[in-house]
């Protein structure tokens, strides 16, 4: 039996063990400490944004979003279905109602035309993710925004070092939100970022994120006493984390390079089954760059897609299906959907299938995932 190809393994890349060691060294290993600055001015810098406040996931970065658009029970949220379940349940938490809209057959992102007819009066909120870390159709999505006067939350877990028209994802929305979770591109373990594109949000985020204390006035010498003034949580990640991810983000763009050669191997490799019409490839509209987060082939049904799955896996290949949609959920049923309100999301739901995809991947490794697929076709 061949090695096992896991769909994902952590990796370190620099200075990871070093730095952690040294934010110990330094005496603070709790939040806001030496490594949680240098990351936040790193992101700061080098995606454009007016305020990163790094946390303890993206979870944490969404769940900040939705108290800082003060979200109270019936107001609406436009969500894609086809998402993880935190970009909803952040406003779920709080009371927002969830409308899910249907996703665009190409880039598998919320479509805006759904969107549009979504909007009613109680609407707050377009929370969007960028699936794959392919940018969804910002402009549109910008538009419906600004003409009804709704908050943009963009969730861009997948989507970090990804543009849209030149823009970085995280940095169009009025939030954005990163993770750094061991299956991301970028990673410490668990992990996020709260983007803040408005900054007449700073401080109350900062307030947020310590316990609803205003602790970070204090530390600034700005009050000579720190108080009870807001709700909030524990949402600063400790600096042993953001030592790790330092490393990481410091190695952000050689991450990205090797991501975008796996990519194009996968594609390359794999064309040749598109063109015959056993599957269909990703598609990256022109104007936006990809993450290079999530490799997916699409399949002609489910049942071909776990006869693949089952295949792979007798070559002791991991490849692995994704959401399933958050509507037709236990949860969503709950809400009142029904299997077949989103046609789009379903179909493709039942037929995505990701291949093993992570910075230490090898091309000897692709070659065998490859091989293997077309040897399923009965193609060599
Ligand atoms: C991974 C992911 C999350 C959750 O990230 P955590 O850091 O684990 O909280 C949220 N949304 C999307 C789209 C994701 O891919």
């Amino acid at each position: 039996m061949k090695n096992r190809i896991p769909f994902n393994k952590p990796f370190i890349i620099g200075k990871e063990l070093v730095y952690i060691k040294d934010a110990v060294k330094r005496g603070h290993i709790s939040g806001d400490g030496y490594y949680t600055k240098k990351c936040q001015e790193l992101l700061e810098k080098k995606f454009h944004i007016p305020k990163v406040l790094l946390t303890t996931s993206c979870t944490s970065a969404l769940e900040m979003t939705a108290i800082l658009c003060d979200i109270k029970p019936g107001d609406e949220v436009i969500v894609s279905s086809f998402t993880f379940t935190s970009t909803a349940l952040a406003f779920y938490r709080l009371g927002a109602k969830l409308k899910f809209v249907d996703i665009d057959q190409q880039t598998l992102n919320i479509d805006p035309r759904h969107i549009e007819k979504a909007v009613s009066k109680k609407t707050k909120v377009i929370a969007l993710t960028h699936y794959a870390g392919v940018s969804c159709d910002m402009d549109a999505i910008l538009d419906i925004a600004k003409r009804n006067n709704l908050f943009v939350v963009e969730d861009a877990a997948q989507g970090v070092n990804a543009l849209y028209k030149g823009k970085y994802l995280g940095s169009l929305g009025t939030f954005g939100t990163f993770s750094f979770h061991e299956t991301k591109n970028c990673i410490s373990g668990e992990g996020g970022a709260l983007l803040i594109n408005d900054e007449s949000f700073v401080e109350r985020a900062e307030i947020i994120r310590e316990k609803g204390t205003n602790r970070n006035k204090f530390l600034k010498g700005q009050v000579d006493k720190y108080t009870w003034v807001d709700t909030g949580s524990s949402y600063l990640p400790s600096d042993l984390i953001a030592a790790f991810l330092y490393a990481q983000l410091q190695n952000m763009d050689k991450i990205h390079r090797k991501r975008k050669r796996i990519y194009e191997y996968y594609y390359k490799k794999l064309k040749k089954l598109e063109d015959k019409g056993f599957l269909r490839l990703p598609i990256v509209p022109k104007d936006i760059k990809t993450s290079y987060h999530i490799f997916y082939i699409l399949l002609e049904n489910e049942t071909v897609r776990q006869n693949v799955i089952a295949y792979l896996k007798s070559k002791n290949i991991s490849a692995v299906f994704h959401y399933v949609p958050l509507h037709s959920s236990p949860m969503g049923l709950a809400m009142g959907y029904a299997k077949g309100d989103l046609p789009v999301t379903e179909d493709i739901s039942s037929r995505l299938l990701r291949l093993p995809f992570f910075y230490s991947l090898t091309q000897k490794e692709q070659a065998r995932v490859v091989g293997d697929i077309c040897r399923f076709f009965g193609e060599r």
